[in-house]
């Protein structure tokens, strides 16, 4: 009988971690609760608008993770994009998707055994392995499970599943800047200067992006990031009024009159700054149940690459 797995998590780490399972004849099921593939990276239409309101771009440090960069550029996925120094304070090449950062996500994604919409609630262990609930209602059993939900929300579901083992406390360690992420359809170009982005160090924005020139966006549109301690204070406050307070901060950026409308998601999770040196965590449960994400590691999308193939590796060895 083949090896199984359930991937909680559509997002980088767990596409990757199915892939490399799937490379490795393990039969594998990934679960995701959201509507689409890819998480934080994350790609929304508005109007004729495209926004990445998620991750902005990444770099490469690790050979493993620049050879997965420059496959993704071959087949015209990605592609740098020239933010300089000058405009901020950029020393390596950046890399974003093509199609918007999701479409990295999507192109994953094919091939893989997907289910969308499935919020995993509970997980119990069986004589063979796991079965997982649904808050649709649904079970699945596999030998296996690799858990990339964000920290918190991966010890929610263990203490709700009562599987109360002690790498728990390591799992706590993992700590998550929030982010307010704004995105402006505009009749017309902003002034972000070329080639579209902005990071700021102090006041309450930490980013900004012009999604046309960025070349995801046929029409003009503009995502706005709030700084960490801006987000975490205004989190719970009336998005609308928290926006429209953002956008006026860069009215010499966005004049208002160019504003049509806009939006606001609110992240809980976006950037880990406290993880775990390693690049998974393994529960010591009777069948392998393993911790992966961009909480381990070096973090942010590179880390959460390298998690989800190192948490495969690591099942496929025993
Ligand atoms: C606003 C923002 C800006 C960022 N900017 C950058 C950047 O410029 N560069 C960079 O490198 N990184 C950036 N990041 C971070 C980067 O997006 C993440 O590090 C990376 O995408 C994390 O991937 P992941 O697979 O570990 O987690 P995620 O992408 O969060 O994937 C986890 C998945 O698990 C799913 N899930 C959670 N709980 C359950 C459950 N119970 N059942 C089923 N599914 C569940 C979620 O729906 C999600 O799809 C940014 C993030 C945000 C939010």
């Amino acid at each position: 009988m083949k090896n199984s797995c359930i991937i909680i998590g559509a997002g980088l780490s767990g596409l990757v971690a199915a892939h490399e399972l799937v490379k490795n004849n393990w039969e594998v099921l990934v679960l995701d609760k959201g509507r689409g593939v890819g998480g934080r990276l994350a790609t929304r239409r508005a109007a004729e608008a495209k926004f990445d309101h998620g991750a902005q771009y990444f770099s490469t440090k690790t050979p493993d993770f620049q050879s997965f960069a420059e496959n993704l550029i071959q087949k015209q996925i990605a592609k740098e994009w020239q933010l300089q120094e000058g405009s901020a304070n950029f020393r390596h090449a950046r890399l974003i998707g093509i199609q918007g950062m999701s479409s990295i996500a999507k192109f994953l994604a094919e091939g893989l055994s997907i289910k969308l919409s499935e919020k995993v609630i509970h997980i119990e262990e069986t004589n063979n392995g796991f079965s997982v609930k649904t808050e649709a209602g649904n079970s699945f059993e596999a030998k296996a499970i690799i858990c990339t939900a964000p920290a918190p929300q991966a010890i929610e579901l263990m203490t709700n599943s009562h599987l109360n083992f002690p790498e728990i406390a390591q799992l706590q360690q993992i700590k998550y800047h929030p982010c307010i992420a704004v995105m402006a359809n505009l009749k017309e170009a902003s002034n972000i200067p070329q080639p579209g982005g902005i990071a700021f160090e102090n006041g309450p924005i930490a980013w900004i992006a012009d999604n046309y020139q960025k070349g995801i966006s046929p029409a003009y549109a503009i995502t706005l990031h709030a700084s960490p301690a801006f987000s975490s204070a205004h989190f719970d406050d009336d998005l609308m009024e928290v926006g429209k307070n953002l956008l006026k901060e860069v009215e010499n950026l966005i004049p208002s009159d160019s504003i049509d409308s806009y939006q606001v998601h609110r992240w809980r999770y976006s950037l880990a700054y406290e993880r775990l040196d390693e690049n998974y965590l393994r529960a010591f449960t009777e069948s392998p149940l393993i911790f992966a994400g961009d909480g381990f590691g070096i973090g942010s999308i590179e880390g959460a690459y390298l998690s989800g193939k190192s948490a495969a590796q690591d099942l496929i060895k025993t």
